[in-house]
């Protein structure tokens, strides 16, 4: 029985073998580990891609949010965290580095409900809780681009601007993707992207990158990811040791060239998908956003048979993973520290119906066929 992942990240390496090993072999002939050329090559071609004034390689997608989010508590406040009465509004629905670095930035995460057809955060519950009497302690907002697809970002940011909150892009699975032609990670006050192994641009290990058109953010950041100081030793502020590695930016820099490329492989798969599985009873596919070029990180589908069906396509080889089977306001992590608009009833009903497809920019059409029968069997026999 042929087996099908939910990403071959094998083929992709074999397929940019080349170019990867010849940019390894680069950095072992200069030895810059940190700091080295690659690095501000990367985040210049990151940079002018996304179409941002600055880029700012760190050690991972969570420090991405993190040190974003520091910097913000600096910048607005004049002090190194935000404390708990300031409230930042972001999704259940989502990996838990987005709630947790909230956490970590020293403010309270409130929890609004999802779109039931995007799974993203709904921009009208985060106006509902602005308008409401608790909204006027809100400083900032996390819209997280799920799956790939990009948020309601005209209504998200005008809601912000009307009140002054700033806005932090969770990029973290949606490298390429577009909000009517603009990147995504250019919108907001700053992004933060993601360059773990499965992510769209994927390393050889952890990585992210903190993108914005803001100066002092740009500043503050590049402070607090080598220790909180211009000088590496005298501090100003509580920092990290948060780097991007010279390694991680040289492979990264290889891959780049091909990320339009495989987005659109991705893309592709995604409306094979949605035109051979449309119209099967008791089956939903992906909601699109009027335009969202949508760069399907995951292709996910709800049905209320999720198990069985997760059961049925593994019996065939068939891989297909729950993104989420947790919502963050259910986790211990959250218990006390957080907030949520109401009851999460979407999000909810999300975490009891979602499942991920395999999509994998090297995925073979017969593969694809293959998940496409496989499915239709299963709704067949039912
Ligand atoms: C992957 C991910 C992150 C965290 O990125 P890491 O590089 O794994 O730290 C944050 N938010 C979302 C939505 C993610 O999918």
């Amino acid at each position: 029985m042929r087996s099908i992942p939910m990403l071959n990240i094998r083929a992709e390496y074999e397929h940019l073998k080349r170019e990867i090993d010849s940019a390894i072999s680069g950095c072992l002939d200069h030895q810059q580990w940190i700091f080295g050329p690659e690095l501000a090559r990367f985040e210049e071609k990151v940079a002018s891609y996304i179409g941002v004034k600055h880029c700012i390689g760190v050690s991972s997608g969570t420090d991405a949010l993190v040190l974003a989010l520091r910097a913000l508590a600096i910048k607005l406040k004049g002090e190194d965290y935000f404390n708990s009465a300031d409230e930042i509004i972001t999704t259940a629905f989502t990996f838990t580095a987005t709630g947790d670095a909230i956490l970590r930035a020293g403010a309270t995460p409130v929890f609004v409900d999802i779109d039931p057809y995007t799974k993203n955060i709904s921009a009208e519950d985060i106006e509902n809780y602005l308008d409401s009497s608790s909204g006027n302690t809100v400083v900032g907002i996390i819209p997280v681009h799920l799956y790939g697809q990009s948020c309601r970002m005209d209504k998200i940011m005008s809601a912000a601007e009307k009140r002054g909150l700033f806005v932090l892009e969770d990029v973290a699975q949606a490298f390429g993707g577009m909000w009517r032609g603009l990147k995504l990670g250019s919108l907001g006050n700053a992004g933060a992207l993601s360059f773990f192994p499965t992510k769209n641009l994927g390393g050889m290990g952890d990585g992210g990158m903190i993108t914005t058109n803001d100066d002092a953010i740009m500043d503050l950041v590049r402070q607090l990811l080598k220790h909180g100081g211009k000088d590496k030793y005298n501090s100003d502020y509580i920092g990290y040791n948060a780097r991007l590695d010279t390694l991680q930016a040289a492979v990264l820099l290889a891959k780049m060239q091909y990320i339009d490329e495989f987005n659109d492989r991705r893309r592709s798969i995604a409306s094979l998908y949605s035109n051979e599985l449309n119209g099967i009873e008791g089956l939903s596919l992906p909601g699109h956003t009027l335009g969202a070029h949508h760069v399907y990180h995951q292709y996910t589908v709800c049905t209320a048979v999720r198990d069985n069906l997760k059961e049925y396509l593994k019996s065939r080889g068939i891989s297909s993973m729950v993104y989420y089977p947790v919502a963050l306001h259910k986790m211990r992590v959250f218990s006390g520290r957080a907030r949520n608009n109401g009851i999460l009833t979407n999000t909810e009903n999300a975490i009891s119906e979602v499942l991920s497809l395999p999509i994998s920019p090297m995925q073979k059409g017969e593969d694809t066929t293959v998940i496409i029968e496989s499915i239709k069997n299963f709704f067949d026999r039912r």
